[in-house]
């Protein structure tokens, strides 16, 4: 179903979405284009007549009965969510979790969007910034985070006074669905916040051609965040891009390496690798290499993987059959250039896109896993000897989202954390995300941030106002 002004449409056209973990439909699912996503905007474009007047207070409360609903239905969300992609049902619901923190922060800081008073060149004059919302905006999701990712674009444009059509991604409309049942339910006015989903080319040229949509927000792979940014010139459209990454997670000689293992284990295989800030290239350092290797195999082990429903599993199956060639591809490639397998190295499960928990040692810069995003279970070790060799190699992408550092030598952390060309740095720390923080990248990793103060900045515009008195001096 589409959620359109504040009511659910069908359309003639459905699709039936299936189960990664066991290939059993989980429910059908109305698909829509360019008319139900040009009505989306026009809905949101009358609402936000009214819904720019509104104070933050009361955007705040609309937030919060949100909160509630989440809160109430977090486990039915949850389930959909495990059923149509696969992560293990306690990381969904702990996702539910996190898009509530995000509601909440941003429900607070609805109240705090203030302007500026300038210091004046003129003593005739006074200077003003004020902040008013963007308009209408129009955000695109990924699947891995399926809840997480809508209300990280959600929550601040709310919060900001602005209002909203989301096209999920194809694989998790359900999930989707379920959240906007939560919004028809927190009574949010109809047209602020509208569900589009079904063919992705035509909704996201509607949403980067209509003037109407002021603001595109994007969370996907860099090849079509790439085409939304040319689409996005025709009316010089405001974007945020949260696009792809690579992030290398180097392990000096002095870190801890049982805390290090273990961050791996978080930042790899969480989610089957398939988060854009998940380990991509761990880098160890020569005179631990073989120890810390030895470590993460054992660590490994431990992985369990199954269907997410049932209880105790630590990691589900990949999304499609797609993503699962892909890795059996670049693990492939990359023991045929030379790397050894030392866990795992095969799917299993069919009919589940299931891939086993794996480590490749002896990985080198040629091998396509040290360039390509893996998006997938495969923790591939790089060695090195020197931090001026590790910061090169590290820095070697045209991506630039997460980095990971451990190390106990303070100096080291301050050279490292201004040395590392990413957006987000985990210094000893595996666990990065809060509400309170920008999340974002350089390079080819994205434009803006989503989160913090400056996730509500992407939907404010500044307005800067000089007034003159018209005969008097102040
Ligand atoms: P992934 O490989 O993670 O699925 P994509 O970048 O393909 O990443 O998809 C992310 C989101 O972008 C999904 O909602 C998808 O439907 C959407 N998408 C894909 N291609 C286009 C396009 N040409 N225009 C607009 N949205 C698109």
């Amino acid at each position: 179903m589409l959620f359109i002004n504040g009511s659910w449409k069908k359309t003639d056209e459905k699709e039936t979405i299936y189960n990664p973990a066991n290939g059993e439909a989980v429910g059908e699912v109305f698909l829509g284009g360019t008319n139900e996503t040009e009505q989306a905007v026009t809905a949101a474009h009358d609402a936000f007549l009214e819904w720019r007047k509104t104070t933050g207070k009361e955007r705040a409360a609309f937030l919060r009965a949100l909160v509630s609903e989440l809160d109430t239905h977090k486990r039915a969300i949850a389930e959909t969510a495990t059923k149509e992609m696969g992560k293990p049902l306690a990381d969904a619901e702990r996702e539910v979790l996190v898009a509530i923190d995000y509601l909440e922060w941003y429900a607070e800081e609805a109240k705090r969007i203030y302007g500026e008073v300038l210091p004046p060149s003129d003593p005739a004059k006074q200077l003003l910034v004020i902040r008013q919302p963007i308009g209408v905006t129009a955000a695109i999701t990924p699947w891995n985070f399926p809840i997480s990712m809508i209300i990280r674009k959600l929550a601040p444009a709310v919060a900001a006074g602005c209002t909203m059509l989301i096209k999920p991604a194809p694989s998790t409309p359900l999930t989707a669905v379920k959240l906007f049942e939560c919004i028809e339910r927190a009574g949010f006015p109809k047209g602020v916040l509208n569900l589009v989903h079904g063919d992705a080319v035509a909704i996201g040229k509607e949403m980067t051609s209509n003037p109407l949509v002021k603001k595109l927000t994007f969370t996907g792979s860099t090849a079509v965040g790439k085409k939304l940014i040319e689409q996005s010139a025709e009316h010089v459209q405001k974007v945020s891009m949260e696009l792809g990454g690579h992030a290398p997670f180097i392990i000096f000689d002095d870190a801890d390496l049982d805390n290090a293992v273990a961050a791996v284990i978080g930042t790899k295989f969480k989610n089957a690798g398939q988060t854009c800030i998940s380990t991509n290239r761990i880098y160890v350092q020569q005179s631990v290499a073989e120890v810390f290797s030895e470590k993460l195999a054992a660590a490994v082990q431990n992985i369990l993987v199954g269907d997410g429903m049932n209880q105790d599993i630590d990691m589900g199956p990949l999304i499609s059959t797609e993503a699962l060639d892909k890795v059996e591809r670049q693990v492939k490639n990359a023991v045929q250039e030379g790397a050894s397998i030392t866990s795992g190295g095969a799917k299993t499960g069919e009919p589940g896109y299931f891939y086993e928990p794996t480590v490749l040692s002896g990985v080198t810069e040629e091998m396509t896993i040290a360039t390509e995003e893996t998006f997938g279970p495969v923790a591939p070790i790089f060695i090195f000897e020197t931090e001026e060799e590790v910061v090169q190699r590290a820095n070697n992408t045209s991506y630039g989202l997460a980095g990971y550092c451990f190390t106990k030598d303070m100096d080291r952390v301050l050279r490292m954390m201004h040395q590392l060309d990413y957006g987000m740095i985990g210094m000893n720390d595996p666990a990065i995300v809060v509400p309170q923080a920008p999340f974002g990248g350089v390079k080819e990793s994205g434009l803006g941030r989503e989160g913090g103060t400056s996730g509500l900045y992407e939907y404010l515009e500044e307005k800067y106002i000089s007034i003159r008195a018209v005969s008097a001096l102040l």
